[in-house]
């Protein structure tokens, strides 16, 4: 099995086994999951996905 990042546009978070699955998507924490709502921290706190200001998920 390949190593899966994380979907949140602005993370490279690897995606652990743990991963969040939504919609097909694999994301490494709830917080990229849901897109960072009220700019939630990233599980990495050395990433900064968390801080690029996309409010939600665009469709
Ligand atoms: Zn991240
Ligand atoms: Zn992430
Ligand atoms: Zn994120």
């Amino acid at each position: 099995m390949s190593e899966r990042v994380c979907a949140c546009e602005y993370c490279k978070c690897t995606v652990p086994e743990t991963a969040v699955e939504l919609n097909g998507k694999v994301y490494c924490c709830e917080a990229c999951a849901s897109a960072h709502p009220d700019r939630a921290p990233c599980q990495n706190s050395a990433c900064n996905c968390h801080k690029h200001g996309w409010g939600g998920i665009k469709t």
